[in-house]
């Protein structure tokens, strides 16, 4: 049997962290497994309908790496893959499910259901219509009357199932409700869509969130009575912000673009929330989507609420950048220096290599080099230097050397720079880490840098490098 999973997302115009994790490990399972991965849109509450959410959906599985093998824009043999261009279908199963008796046909008023209403304004449906005769509801139907198609769920015993992560699981009938299956619409609901295309579509392994968990058995009878078999469940643990809040999009930090456009890396973001929720057997933390498709395991996913660690998120974030080649860094760090203050007045090819292991996150990237076009007024306090023996007096000194040898050099890049101000400190009989530093100074007039007075130097060009160290010449001698 070939495994085929699915992800069934609903198109709400943002991709939420949980979402991406559960079609994460559907994704992982099937390649595992050399099975098929599908993609589905479960649009069938049209009121929650959102312009353009399918495409969000679409760009972030692709963001993230989950190829799919079928879905609305992909095709595929069991189309179609959005839920409301399967109207029909649904239509069709359930009368079907009506003949065999696992579901009727109700017709009673809001008003009717108002009175229902217990004290704490809950809603539970007396099976009133169930008694109706074959041909009253014909009737009814003919009359134009407005009708709803309901699940009739035993009002004795209990479902039970084996999920593969939380094991058996078993829910007495009389918690569950004759739930609304055909809305009077003609639109089904996920209770009775999800049945009907996870058969029709060959899902062998149906892998979602927790909160369907207890509704489980509800779907089961509809397997059992159209003598389909069921699906294996896999149900994963719900994703928290902290011990008793789940992370949602109400706090404003569950959706993948927003990370995305914080300066996440789409896979480090994919990696750390494959870690919500699963442990690999050898605690592997750092993953490619390869090492995270031959390790995953059902065995390692837990039972127990993730917590989202934005620390762990940033450190494993920070891991990925500094892996990169200068070059791949330079691609996505590029539009962060160009927002930056510095903008695209130096060569930006010069300034991303001094970042790469210095930012965990790619948004930090203009805090850190904003300093190159702040240059001003500073203090002298700057130049003190317990290790390297260095103050403003030492700098006042040393500077007009340093600007000499700047002068001097000729080809101005990395090397000339350096060759010629470790040949002025070698000539002056200054340690070089002395002159390296005090010049780092003069050129940034801040004291924490990324990189070291030659990449200044190298990005500013000789007349801006000039500019600034006649600039602190003066203010050392004020
Ligand atoms: N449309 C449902 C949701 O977004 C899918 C649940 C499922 O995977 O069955 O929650």
């Amino acid at each position: 049997m070939k495994v085929r999973t699915r992800f069934a997302p609903s198109p709400t115009g943002f991709m939420h962290l949980g979402g991406m994790r559960t079609a994460l490990y559907a994704y992982l399972f099937a390649r595992q497994h050399k099975g098929d991965f599908i993609l589905r849109i479960e649009d069938t509450d049209q009121e929650r309908f959102v312009e353009g959410a399918t495409e969000v959906i679409y760009s972030s599985l692709k963001e993230g790496g989950m190829t799919y093998d079928e879905g609305p824009d992909v095709g595929g043999n069991y189309g179609p893959y959005v839920q409301s261009e399967r109207r029909e279908i649904y239509q069709k199963y359930a009368k079907e499910l009506i003949e065999k008796g696992g579901a009727y046909y109700c017709f009673c008023t809001k008003e009717r259901l108002e009175s229902l209403k217990d004290d704490m304004g809950n809603v539970r449906y007396d099976k009133h219509c169930l008694s109706l005769s074959k041909e009253e509801v014909e009737e009814r139907i003919k009359n134009g009357e407005p009708y709803v198609i309901r699940q009739n769920i035993p009002t004795v015993g209990s479902g039970t199932y084996e999920d593969a992560v939380y094991g058996q699981i078993t829910v007495d009938y009389s918690e569950l409700e004759d739930n609304i299956l055909i809305k009077s619409d003609g639109m089904p609901t996920y209770n009775f869509a999800n049945v009907i295309d996870d058969h029709l579509m060959g899902i062998t392994h149906v892998i979602r969130g927790t909160e369907y968990l207890s509704s489980t058995p509800k779907y089961n009878l509809m397997y059992d009575a159209f003598g389909w078999e069921r699906p294996v469940y896999i149900h994963l643990p719900p994703i928290m912000k902290d011990a008793t809040r789940k992370l949602s999009k109400r706090y404003g930090d569950a959706n993948f673009d927003d990370f995305v456009s914080k300066g996440y890396l789409p896979q480090a973001i994919v990696n750390y929330i494959a870690l919500l929720g699963w442990c690999p057997k050898d605690n592997s933390e750092k993953m490619t989507m390869e090492e995270m498709i031959e390790k995953f395991s059902l065995d390692g996913v837990s039972k127990s609420p993730a917590i989202f660690d934005d620390v762990k998120l940033r450190w494993l974030n920070g891991e990925y950048l500094k892996a990169m080649t200068d070059e791949e860094f330079y691609a996505v760090a590029k539009p962060y220096i160009e927002s930056s203050k510095v903008g695209t007045k130096y060569d930006n090819k010069l300034i991303a290599p001094l970042l790469r292991t210095r930012v965990e996150i790619l948004s930090e990237i203009p805090d850190k080099i904003n300093f190159l076009e702040e240059f001003g007024e500073y203090s002298k306090e700057l130049f003190f230097h317990k290790k390297m023996k260095t103050d403003a007096e030492l700098a006042k000194t040393v500077l007009p050397m340093i600007i000499t040898a700047i002068k001097n050099v000729e080809t101005f890049n990395h090397d000339g720079i350096y060759n010629a101000l470790c040949r002025a400190a070698e000539e002056n009989g200054l340690k070089s880490g002395q002159v390296l530093g005090i010049a780092r100074v003069a050129l940034s007039g801040t004291a924490v840098t990324p990189g070291g007075s030659v990449e200044l130097a190298e990005i500013l060009g000789k007349e801006e490098s000039l500019k600034r160290l006649n600039f602190s010449l003066d203010l050392l001698n004020k």
